[in-house]
């Protein structure tokens, strides 16, 4: 086996929220399905860390 050198966690930027934690999204009304703002939630790609594990 090959020593190691220090294991670092690796992980990359969200690809959801580009490594921010969060999504912003329309939020629209009613019918005519208007867009009346936008509300900020927690990115659910990364659950608000802004980065997720690189699996290799
Ligand atoms: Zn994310």
């Amino acid at each position: 086996m090959a020593p190691r050198k220090a294991a670092k966690p690796k992980t990359k930027p969200c690809p959801s929220c580009n490594g921010s934690g969060e999504v912003s999204r329309p939020v629209r009304v009613g019918r005519k399905r208007r867009t009346v703002g936008q509300q900020t939630g927690m990115c659910l790609g990364c659950f608000g860390a802004g980065e997720i594990p690189a699996t290799d």
